[in-house]
This record gives structure tokens, C-alpha cells and sequence, in this order.
């Protein structure tokens, strides 16, 4: 296994830019999450690693080789696609084998290493059927194992559980979780599901309109998101962002004041602080007009299961909170709510964090 890099990686198509200067250091054994909106560059960055697609400018290297030029077939990467993209009238035997039949590995060692991964992947018992006699789910597994099959320099996953249904794509994820971890699999995952990055990746790459927002570990990217859109991004129900004043008393928040420690304190007065966000879980219930409480409405109450969720309002400002399971408030009634500035994050007018 290797390490992978993008260097100044640009993609154009026509006069369109999918990928702005994209610069990406992957440490080898790293599970890697692509995240962002549909349509940001996610696919685009996968497929130029992959070599189905060339960049405008820049490089990739894969361990300490410059892939760039080089064909798909001579990159050692395996790629996992959306579609499993399995041959219909293979066996499922024959899809595992293909790697290898390709690359004119004898017939004895690819029965030997197909058995072994469809082992790892408990398809062992399907492998005399064809693709269109599995569920979603085993489709799945026949092409991770297809993927692992020849131990590639890097596993390129693109929305592999996307076409499954909830239940299974929370068991998968965690199956393929292990799988990479069993493997010290360097893994570039491109997913739009937060959940999936923050759970599954050791790294994760938040990107928008073709440009890198933020490249650090899951927990960093929701306690510490470097702006406004990987804060709402990342995170569900997502941060809630308020209109935010910073004065010598506090900060001014929908018709309060809470009070805020010194030394984040003055890094806000220093900073043109135009909003701040906070978290639902960093929010909890208090008395209406105690200090540093914000006073607002019912907007609507959530029941569950576990939990409740709670929209207040503040004019045309609105907050989701999570309360304890059994909470109920009418709808329309007055409600307060009080944080700790020192959970929340502050932005500027650009929408970068100023202050964590
Ligand atoms: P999704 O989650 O919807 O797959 P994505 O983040 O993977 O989105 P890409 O598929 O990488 O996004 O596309 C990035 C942008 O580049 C999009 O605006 C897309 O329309 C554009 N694009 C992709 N391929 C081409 C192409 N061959 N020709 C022109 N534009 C393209």
C-alpha cells in the first residue's frame, strides 16, 4: 500500500472549472472521505486518481510514482463504483477472478485468492451465481471483493452504498470500515453522506464548487469546521448559525447577552464577528429571561425515540436543540434556551471561523 498526493490538480471542462488547484496529501493505511454537495468535484478528484479522466494541470503520485500520464490498468488502484459494475453473464467466481485473468495470473493461485477474499466477505457460498441472482447487498460485497482481490496500491470508492437500502448501507459501512482497517488499505471514499465520512474516514476532505474547504480528521472537522459551510455541512440536524454582536459585555445574540471567557472573549472583539454557530447538543433548556437566556418560540417538537428535537424561534432567526426523550412544549409556546460561548464557533462576514 502507498500513500497518494494530488499537486496543484486542476480539471476544466471546456470553460467550465470542476477542480480549482486541488492539493491533497494522503498518508498510506489512511481512510480517506471526499465529502461535499453533488456536483462539487468529488467524482471528478476519484476518476483523475484513477486515470479515467486527465487534469488540465498538476500531479498525482501514487507511493513515490507520478501517475499522471500513465493508464488506468498501470496505476495499481482499484476502484469500487456506485453501480458495482459487474459482468452479468460472469459468474461471480469469474467477476472476482477478472483482475487477475487480465493481468494473466494462472488459473490455480486466482481459484486460490478468489476463495479467499469471498471467504473474507461471506459470499464464499454464491460463487457459482451470476450477479443477477444476488441482492443489492451481496452485489455490493462481490465488488469490494473484485477491488481487494489483488492487494492495489489504493482502494477508490465512489458512493459504494448509495444504491442500498438505509438499513444495510449502516451495516456496510461498518463492513467496509473493518475491511479497510484489516487491510491497511490506503482508501479514497467519495461520499455527499456526512454521516458516512465523519464514521467511517480517519481524514476527511470537505470540498465545495471544486475547492478544498478543509482536510483534517473527522471529530476536527465538526468540533473545529474552518468556515460557515463545512459548519452546516458537516452535522445533523446541522450547527445553527445566529446573527452574533461582539461588545465589552458579551455577545449579542437574538435579544441576549451571554457572557463569554476572556481570552475568546477579546479574539472575537478583535475579529469582525458577524455570526456565530453552535451545535443542537450544546444547547439545553433554561428559564425564560434568566441571564444569558434567549427567550423564543415553539416552532415545532420532534419526538424521536431516543431523543427530541426542538425548533425554537427568534423572530426570523431559529435554532434546533436536542432535548431528553419525553420532552413536549405546545407549539406557539415561549421557551428559553442558553449555551456556553464557549461551545460555540464565530464567523466573519466571508463565512470563515475566526474564533472555535
Ligand atoms: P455528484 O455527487 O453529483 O456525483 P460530484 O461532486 O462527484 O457530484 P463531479 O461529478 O465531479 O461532482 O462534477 C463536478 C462538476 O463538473 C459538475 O458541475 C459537473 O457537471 C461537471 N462535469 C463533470 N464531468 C463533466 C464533463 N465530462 N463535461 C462537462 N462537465 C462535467
Amino acid at each position: 500500500m502507498s500513500g497518494v498526493r494530488y499537486e496543484g490538480i486542476e480539471k476544466r471542462f471546456e470553460a467550465f472549472t470542476a477542480l480549482h488547484a486541488l492539493n491533497l496529501d494522503i498518508p498510506d493505511r489512511t481512510f480517506l472521505a471526499l465529502l461535499g454537495p453533488s456536483g462539487c468535484g468529488k467524482t471528478t478528484a476519484l476518476r483523475i486518481l484513477a486515470g479515467l479522466e486527465t487534469p488540465t494541470a498538476g500531479k498525482v503520485i501514487i507511493g513515490d510514482r507520478d501517475v499522471t500520464r500513465l493508464q488506468p490498468r498501470d496505476r495499481d488502484v482499484a476502484m469500487v463504483f456506485q453501480s458495482y459494475a459487474l459482468y452479468p453473464h460472469m459468474t461471480i467466481a469469474d467477476n472476482i477472478g477478472y483482475p487477475l485473468r487480465i493481468r494473466n495470473v494462472d488459473a490455480a493461485t486466482r481459484a486460490k485468492k478468489i476463495a479467499e477474499v469471498a471467504q473474507a466477505l461471506e459470499i464464499d457460498p454464491l460463487l457459482d451465481r451470476h450477479p443477477r441472482q444476488l441482492s443489492g447487498g451481496q452485489r455490493q460485497r462481490v465488488a469490494l471483493a473484485r477491488a481487494i482481490v489483488r492487494d492495489p496500491a489504493a482502494f477508490l470508492m465512489d458512493e459504494p452504498l448509495s444504491n442500498l437500502d438505509a438499513r444495510l448501507r449502516l451495516s456496510m459501512r461498518g463492513e467496509i470500515k473493518r475491511l479497510c482497517h484489516r487491510l491497511g488499505a490506503t482508501t479514497i471514499y467519495v461520499t455527499h453522506d456526512q454521516a458516512e465520512a465523519l464514521t467511517m474516514a480517519d481524514l476527511v476532505a470537505v470540498m465545495r464548487q471544486g475547492e478544498l474547504q478543509q482536510l483534517a480528521p473527522p471529530a476536527d472537522v465538526y468540533e473545529r469546521p474552518a468556515n460557515r459551510f463545512v459548519a452546516l455541512f458537516v452535522g445533523n440536524p446541522p450547527m445553527n448559525v445566529l446573527r452574533a454582536e461582539v461588545s465589552e459585555q458579551g455577545i449579542h445574540v437574538a435579544g441576549a447577552t451571554v457572557p463569554i471567557d476572556g481570552a475568546r472573549h477579546q479574539r472575537c472583539l478583535a475579529s469582525a464577528i458577524t455570526e456565530l454557530g453552535i451545535r443542537p447538543e450544546d444547547i439545553r433548556l433554561a428559564a425564560p429571561g434568566s441571564p444569558g437566556a434567549l427567550s423564543g418560540e415553539v416552532y415545532v417538537v420532534e419526538p424521536m425515540g431516543n431523543e427530541t428535537l426542538v425548533d425554537v424561534r427568534f423572530g426570523d432567526e431559529r435554532v434546533t436543540l436536542r432535548a431528553a426523550k419525553g420532552f413536549t412544549a405546545a407549539i406557539g409556546s415561549t421557551l428559553g434556551v442558553a449555551f456556553d460561548a464557549a461551545d460555540a464557533c464565530f464567523f466573519d462576514s466571508s463565512g470563515s471561523t475566526k474564533v472555535h
